[in-house]
């Protein structure tokens, strides 16, 4: 089934009669190619890039709980390509691209909207690390501007530009930035996935990792044990559990990091805005929320909601950029598990067990690498090669020193990434 203007009015003309399911619902079988641990969005785009660019079609996606129920149907759904040291820049990079042809690619409307992203500066410091971040941008080959507090004054005129605290500079501005419609992302891969011969399989935990000899060959879950000679973990907040599966122990911190949304507004905040002087960034939702964060919560765990401390912060930096906001009524809050590095840079890399594959690590920033994490990975697991756009995510900068990301330069901490 294709969408398409037509078929929109077609079906709207003949009671929505003709729409059919976006994907199966098929049994496990015994063996595959390859198995995907994880049905999130990284699970799913590898999925769809390893059938559509490397012919592997021979595919399950396992999925324990239900497609779109993890993090890439929690997040705040922010989509940009500014990062400042290489490694990130070429990827990050390469993911807005394919977000880019993403709804004609998939024939899937993720309501990809390019409405620029703000990043606020608040002192002369923050200016000249603005302008370094924004000449490695621009080096990369992506879009950036760098604003006055006058040209912020014009574009963002609900911000509260008298006080004296935290006075607003101005700001990097990339155009190319925005948001995209998180669930309809993981449902838009899941369909191209399965358009392709894909099993997606869902309510199929994965409770072993079956090896021989060093080499992988298949997975224990609930649904009964799968063959494969080639597996990729791919499941977010959960990579340090299911890794230990196989005997790895990861370098990776379970947190949790919530998010809030108002009640529907009329349009009022045309961008994504983020504050530089504390943990809140805003956007607004195409039904009219206000949808915003902060920062993590700040102790490990698995519990995907949050606690007060967080929220009070949360509002307060609201209060303390656009007082406006304390005028919208709050309608939900929501937590999910991040997958945290001590560098706050991704990993995409092979294990010690030959066919075991691993990509994780996306800390809170992993919705935007959804299509570019997908492609290396897959590209990865079909050709025991690295994709050079992600070349620089080995697993071992861990062990050995070399060749860690710290974009945020806050250290060898996870939770302050
Ligand atoms: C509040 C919040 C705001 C965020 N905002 C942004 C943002 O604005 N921009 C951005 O770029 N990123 C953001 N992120 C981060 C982003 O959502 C994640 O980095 C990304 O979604 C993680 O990858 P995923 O989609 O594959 O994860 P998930 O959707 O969590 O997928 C992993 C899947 O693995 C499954 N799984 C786990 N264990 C097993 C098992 N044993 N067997 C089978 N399946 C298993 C899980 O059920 C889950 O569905 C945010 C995250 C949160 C929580």
């Amino acid at each position: 089934m294709r969408f398409s203007g037509l078929r929109v009015i077609k079906e709207g003309l003949s009671g929505n009669k003709g729409w059919t399911p976006h994907w199966r619902n098929p049994e496990p079988k015994s063996e595959y190619d390859a198995i995907i641990i994880g049905g999130g969005g990284h699970g799913l785009s590898t999925a769809y890039y390893l059938a559509k660019n490397h012919g592997m079609t021979n595919i399950a996606v396992l999925e324990k709980g239900y497609i779109g129920g993890g993090n890439v149907g929690r997040n705040t759904t922010i989509v940009r390509a500014n990062y400042f040291l290489p490694g990130n820049s070429e990827f990050y990079s390469h993911s807005l691209k394919l977000w880019e042809g993403l709804e004609k690619d998939l024939n899937y409307n993720v309501m990809h909207s390019q409405r620029g992203q703000i990043a606020l500066f608040h002192s002369d410091g923050q200016r000249d690390a603005a302008v370094r971040r924004g000449n490695a941008i621009r080096n990369q080959g992506d879009d950036v501007e760098l604003l006055s507090r006058e040209d912020v004054q014009r574009l963002l005129p609900y911000l509260d530009y008298e006080q004296a605290r935290f006075p607003i500079y101005g700001g990097l501005l990339q155009k190319r930035a925005g948001t995209a419609r998180h669930d309809a992302v993981a449902w838009g891969y899941a369909r191209g996935a399965d358009q392709r011969g894909v099993d997606i399989i869902q309510n199929c935990e994965v409770t072993g990792i079956d090896i021989e000899n060093g080499a992988v060959k298949g997975v224990q879950t609930t649904r009964g044990a799968i063959c494969a000679k080639k597996v990729g973990i791919v499941v977010a907040g959960r990579s340090g559990q299911v890794a230990a599966l196989a005997g790895m122990r990861l370098p990776i911190e379970s947190h949790v990091l919530q998010a809030f949304v108002t009640e529907g507004l009329k349009p009022c905040i045309d961008h994504v805005v983020s504050f530089g002087m504390g943990h809140f960034y805003i956007s607004q939702s195409d039904k009219g929320g206000l949808v915003f964060g902060g920062d993590l919560d700040f102790y490990a765990s698995y519990a995907a909601r949050g606690n007060l401390p967080m929220v009070e912060h949360v509002m307060e930096a609201g209060m303390t950029l656009m007082p406006m906001i304390g005028k919208a009524k709050l309608l939900r809050s929501w937590g999910g598990i991040m997958d945290m590095t001590p560098d706050g840079s991704p990993i995409i890399d092979k294990t010690d067990t030959k066919g075991l594959f691993i990509d994780c690590g996306w800390c809170y920033g992993g919705f935007k690498a959804v299509p570019g994490s997908g492609y290396s990975f897959a590209h990865l697991m079909a050709t025991d090669t690295h994709h050079e756009s992600a070349a620089k995510f080995r697993l071992d900068r861990f062990r050995t020193g070399v060749g860690l990301m710290d974009e945020e330069g806050t250290g060898a901490q996870h939770n302050l990434h």
